[in-house]
């Protein structure tokens, strides 16, 4: 069983009364989403999109992503406390990027002022693509590591038993027992059960930042009952809300509606649409205060795509993590090609080389969320406008990764079933928490398989490309 699922794909009644099945169990287990039509009401819901099988993934590249996720998760602490590596690498970025330089702007202040807290929460997810080899072999490959609003932790942890109930159905039992559980919602939860006990606080609250229209609230709820289980109570507020009702003591200590705040979860505020005047006002707000931020936006920028690039530059991982040389081949053996697009004879060089091969590299701005990047033609058409001006340094190049293509069907409410081409992405969610100097907590607690049509060049879950999936390991 190398490629799939074989025969099983080929009968297309018995695909049908599977995915029945499969959609059935999904909305008992709770694999939900808000409609489109009504994304602010709980009133309707259907299920999140998923895939009928699980997809195979070679164990050894799922236990390489486990692995180096720990190294990650020090990597980006290291990076956020780097302010001469931050800045450096940002600048040419900032000049051309509004976004990034707001954020920037945002991160110089609370340097200026100090930082009020010396508790940091990250939890981050880093993307993987398997890479075909000239021999066929797959390789572990990053795209992109996400520090802010890191997404599905909590319908992962519900689609294991939708899988089970397919290969069972089927009376695959033994295959049906080899899908991994996984619960990242939980490991999610105990980081920031651990940032709210050493906020040290036992009536303050955690405060989720959440967007007005929230599709995904299943997925976060996951989270939030977690930590109500625990005794700690979650507030879900917009920035508007922290604009108009949130406010700092002389201490710097935040309230929000009278009640303090232990922790700010970020599930908004990664993309410009989310900000307005008054949103803006509300972010820096947050950061000033001694509420521990989840990320702080030091830790924003230490996802930035043009960070992800300067850190696979000759050197920079020795530089961040000295002493470290074990950690920093872990981390280096997933890092695909990626070019600066500064200003100069390397930028230069890399257009060429993506001019001359347009079908082998991505064009990535500062952007997160899905659909921003440029690939082909359109990619060759932005390139020769930008060229000349400065306006590149806000985009980086990227090596394109091309995994082997397989068959399964891609289930979405309205949509028939029927076998696609698809390709997959491993997702690792990694926590970690860092008391002044210290790591007192540094794990992976769980992961995300998404799968999308071939003919999708970009997007996730939440831009309707890619659906849920369960790793099968092979
Ligand atoms: P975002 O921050 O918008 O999620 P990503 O870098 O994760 O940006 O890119 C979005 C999607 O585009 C990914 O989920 C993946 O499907 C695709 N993608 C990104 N980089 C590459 C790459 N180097 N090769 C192939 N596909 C890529
Ligand atoms: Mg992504």
């Amino acid at each position: 069983m190398a490629t799939g699922w074989g025969s099983l794909l080929q009968d297309e009644q018995q695909l049908e009364e599977l995915a029945r099945q499969a959609v059935d169990r999904a909305l008992a287990e709770g694999v939900l989403l808000r409609t489109l039509q009504e994304p602010s009401s709980s009133d309707v819901v259907s299920y999140a999109p998923f895939t009928l099988f699980p997809s195979l993934v070679p164990s050894a590249l799922l236990e390489q992503a486990y692995a180096v996720q720990m190294d990650f998760n020090m990597l980006v602490d290291a990076v956020s406390q780097n302010a001469a590596f931050l800045e450096q690498t940002l600048s040419s970025t900032i000049k051309r990027d509004n976004f990034t330089a707001r954020l920037f702007n945002i991160y110089k202040q609370v340097l200026k002022e100090g930082i009020a807290q010396t508790v940091f929460l990250g939890l981050n997810r880093s993307d993987y693509m398997f890479q075909r080899n000239a021999d066929g072999s797959p390789v572990l490959k990053q795209i992109e590591i996400n520090t802010i609003s890191a997404s599905f932790g909590g319908l992962a942890s519900r689609t294991p038993a939708v899988h089970r109930h397919v290969l069972n159905v089927l009376s695959k039992t033994k295959e049906a027992a080899k899908i991994l559980s996984n619960n990242p919602s939980k490991g999610l939860a105990q980081g920031i059960t651990k940032a709210w006990e050493l906020y040290g606080s036992a009536n303050a609250l955690v405060l989720l930042i959440a967007q007005e229209k929230e599709r995904n609230i299943f997925d976060q709820r996951a989270i939030e009952n977690e930590l109500l289980a625990k005794n700690i109570h979650v507030i879900r507020r917009r920035f508007e809300d922290v604009f108009e009702k949130g406010s700092l003591d002389q201490d710097r200590r935040l309230f929000m509606d009278g009640q303090e705040v232990a922790v700010v979860y970020f599930r908004d505020g990664y993309m410009p649409s989310q900000y307005s005047v008054q949103n803006w006002e509300a972010r820096l707000l947050l950061e000033r205060s001694c509420a521990i931020k989840c990320p702080d936006i030091a830790t924003q920028l230490a996802g930035t795509k043009k960070v992800q690039q300067e850190l696979s530059r000759m050197g920079v991982l020795e530089m961040l993590l000295p002493g470290q040389p074990e950690t920093v081949a872990r981390l280096r053996a997933t890092f695909a090609g990626l070019y600066s697009l500064d200003m100069g004879e390397e930028g230069d060089q890399a257009i060429t080389e993506a001019l001359a091969a347009p079908s082998q590299f991505v064009l990535k701005p500062q952007r997160e969320g899905g659909g921003n990047n440029l690939y082909g033609e359109e990619m060759v058409q932005a390139l020769e406008h930008l060229k000349d001006s400065e306006e590149r340094a806000s985009y980086i190049l990227m090596e394109k990764i091309e995994p082997e293509p397989f068959g399964n069907c891609l289930l979405r409410p309205g949509s028939p079933v029927r076998v696609v081409q698809c390709i997959s992405e491993l997702g690792i969610f990694g926590v970690y928490v860092r008391q002044g100097k210290t790591l007192v907590m540094n794990k992976h607690v769980g992961h995300l398989l998404r799968t999308k049509a071939i003919e999708h060049a970009d997007g996730g879950v939440a831009a309707g490309v890619a659906v849920l999936d369960n790793p099968y390991p092979v």
